[in-house]
């Protein structure tokens, strides 16, 4: 596979940063591009179809799902449904970029196990589940429900770091970018 398709998966439990981390690469550099993934949730705040998410029905990522169009797609949450798209990852190889998947820890795995090599997978592990827990809430997102959902789910996906080729902690946004960016740059031989 040649160099221009690599691509660079960042994975963590909900809240531990990522997010944060996935905007501050791709707006410092233009050969990074957020790999926009499909999901059957609803956008929440300013979400726009196209720009965080491609949000689609369940009927429609049920039909994705039959014709193979996802390199990797899980049922996240309780019905709610996220994949990453075939098309979407050959979008931005044929602009000549990198995609950047900001996506969970078994949607992560997927797409290593396809990828093995080409890939960067870099985990990004909240300072503790206490300090997870207090950033969703402070997101203010989520119903009491949704956000007990994320912790549980949290703790049990802190179970898997090892499965992946770096592992930073997000106790300081700052530094995680910083270590984050090292780790891309030796990736990808800058
Ligand atoms: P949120 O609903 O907060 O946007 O995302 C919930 C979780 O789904 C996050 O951990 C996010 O990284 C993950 N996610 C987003 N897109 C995908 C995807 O395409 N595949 C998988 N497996 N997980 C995804």
């Amino acid at each position: 596979m040649s160099p221009q398709r690599k691509l660079i998966i960042l994975t963590a439990p909900s809240g531990s940063g990522k997010t944060s981390i996935t905007r501050f690469l791709t707006a410092k550099y233009p050969a990074l591009s957020f790999s926009i993934s499909a999901t059957t949730r609803a956008p929440r705040g300013t979400e726009k179809d196209g720009v965080e998410y491609y949000f689609i029905s369940v009927e429609e990522f049920q039909h994705r799902i039959s014709e193979h169009a996802f390199i990797e797609w899980e049922m996240v949450y309780e019905g709610k449904y996220y994949g990453t798209l075939n098309a979407e990852l050959e979008r931005i190889w044929g602009a000549g970029k990198i995609p950047v998947l900001d996506i969970d820890v078994k949607g992560a795995i997927h797409v290593q196990q396809q990828l093995p090599g080409d890939c960067l997978s870099i985990f990004v592990q909240p300072p503790s589940v206490d300090e997870l827990k207090r950033r969703l809430e402070s997101r203010g997102t989520e119903t009491a429900e949704s956000l007990a959902t994320r912790v549980s789910k949290a703790s049990y996906e802190m179970s898997f770091c090892h499965h992946f080729n770096k592992i930073i902690v997000n106790d300081n946004l700052e530094r995680a970018c910083a270590e984050t960016e090292q780790a891309i740059s030796e990736f990808l031989g800058w």
